[in-house]
């Protein structure tokens, strides 16, 4: 209930700082006699640069802004916004032109004023930010590069939107409108500061050395990290850290991992990291006793945030980890209510894992469904995917009142989920976890 709250909160004051550069162009001294159409595009163009300045709110990664949602939803109403804000920002120029058709001459750079000349820049920089996120894939850009370009443009952008406000000096013509905008601006900035130098230079004390690097099944590996004199970190069961191997946390090289340890041990943490681009196919050449930093924990996909009498776990793949940190949670905390795992993947060879889930499964109520899309010869299972028909051979019968948690795929988490609705699970019942967040 707490959570709905703050959720409810944080999106009241969103959408209620949005609204402010309204209230401003309303303030007296207000320039007189415009027409209807310029003062809207006028107000577009203001609504849609507070947008664009609070998505650096969304992605500081401040706790307390993204724990009532989840950082992955943050990160998803981020992208949304970003269209609907260019999209005003793009009518502003559109809606002054059919004003006045004149100021046509404002969109050549030659021909215009400074204020136009930075209106362009940042109406050019925000809609190369929006291209590349909406290319990176197809154009197998790397993320690295994609996420450097990502906020070098959006500082840009809002730099350059903020000069355009000033110099353009409607609405803008007191000091202390003035200082409102530029202040804006240079929070915003600021958090940039803050993320990419502050973080990184409150992080050099909480270095973590690298105590095992383990080979699993399935191209899987497990990354063992101690701390480095300070007391470790606290995280509940599914949460996920944004993980640096150098001897510098000012390395742009991050990744999100989910832990795979019990939340109740703060001396060593342990992440499952499955081969899949070039940082996680290093991981057979990190060695022992090699430095790590640590942005975390982060995430809301917990069974602790989702209280039930019992659970339905549902994994594919490496979406097996957060899962794994939950089970040994439980079973560190002599927890007995009853878990029903579902765990789809490839092959039996594929299966990252099954010993730990194996021993795990003495300590805690835990039924295990494995689902192989490859069976070897003589498999008994469940095999295939992961359909409404294995679902209705493995979940318990006491499924109504479980919560139901997800993590895989996402073509499977989307057909797990639609077959868990049409079985008539209530939707606040299913929480999922995407590994993606770009
Ligand atoms: C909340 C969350 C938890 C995750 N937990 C796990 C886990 O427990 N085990 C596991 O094996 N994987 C996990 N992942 C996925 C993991 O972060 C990516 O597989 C990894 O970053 C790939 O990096 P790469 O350089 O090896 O591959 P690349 O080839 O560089 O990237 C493959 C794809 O991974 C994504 N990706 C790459 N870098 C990042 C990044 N820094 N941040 C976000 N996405 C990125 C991009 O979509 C990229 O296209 C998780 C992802 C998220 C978002």
């Amino acid at each position: 209930m707490d959570r709905t709250i703050s959720g409810v909160f944080w999106l009241l004051l969103y959408s209620a700082i949005v609204m402010v550069p309204i209230a401003l162009m309303l303030v007296p001294p207000v320039p007189a006699g415009r027409a209807f159409w310029l003062e809207l595009g006028v107000a577009l163009g203001f609504v849609g640069l507070t947008q664009i300045a609070l998505q650096f709110v969304l992605i500081a990664r401040f706790r307390r802004v993204t724990a009532p949602y989840g950082i992955d939803v943050v990160l998803h109403y981020h992208r949304q916004i970003a269209i609907v804000a260019v999209a005003a920002i793009l009518l502003h120029p559109a809606l002054i032109i059919i004003a006045d058709p004149a100021r046509l001459r404002l969109l050549n750079p030659l021909g215009g004023n400074w204020a136009s000349r930075f209106g362009l820049l940042s109406v050019l920089a925000l809609v190369a930010t929006i291209l590349m996120s909406l290319l990176r894939e197809r154009f197998r850009l790397r993320y690295e590069y994609w996420r450097a370009a990502h906020l070098g443009l959006g500082v840009v952008a809002i730099v350059a939107a903020q000069t355009h406000v000033s110099l353009a000096g409607l609405y803008t013509n007191t000091a202390w409108k003035q200082a409102i905008w530029i202040g804006m601006a240079a929070v915003m900035v600021g958090l940039v500061v803050m993320l990419r130098v502050l973080n990184p230079i409150l992080q050099r004390n909480r270095a973590w050395r690298v105590t095992e690097v383990r080979e699993e099944r399935g191209d899987t590996w497990s990354l063992s990290l101690a701390p480095v004199d300070h007391d470790g970190l606290r995280f509940a069961p599914g949460q996920f850290a944004w993980v640096k191997i150098a001897d510098t946390p000012f390395t742009i090289e991050e990744h999100p991992f989910s832990f795979t340890s019990s939340a109740e041990r703060s001396d060593v943490v342990v992440f499952g990291i499955k081969e899949l681009g070039d940082f996680s196919s290093r991981m057979s050449r990190v060695a022992v006793g090699a430095t790590a930093f640590l942005d975390g924990p982060h995430g809301a996909f917990s069974m602790d945030r989702y209280q039930a009498p019992g659970y339905v776990f549902i994994a594919g793949g490496v979406g097996i980890t957060p899962f794994l940190s939950m089970l040994k949670t439980m079973a560190d905390r002599g927890d007995p209510r009853p878990v029903t795992l579902i765990y789809a993947d490839r092959s039996w060879d594929a299966v990252a894992f099954r010993d730990e889930l194996d021993v795990l499964r003495e300590r805690v109520r835990l039924e295990i469904t494995y689902v192989l899309e490859d069976p070897p010869e003589g498999w008994e299972g469940e095999e295939g995917m992961v359909t409404a028909e294995v679902l209705e051979r493995s979940l318990p019968r006491d499924g109504y009142k479980r919560m139901y948690l997800l993590c895989g795929p996402p073509p499977m988490m989307d057909a797990v989920q639609s077959a868990l609705l049409e079985r008539g699970v209530p939707r606040r019942h299913i929480q999922l976890e995407r590994f993606a967040l770009v």
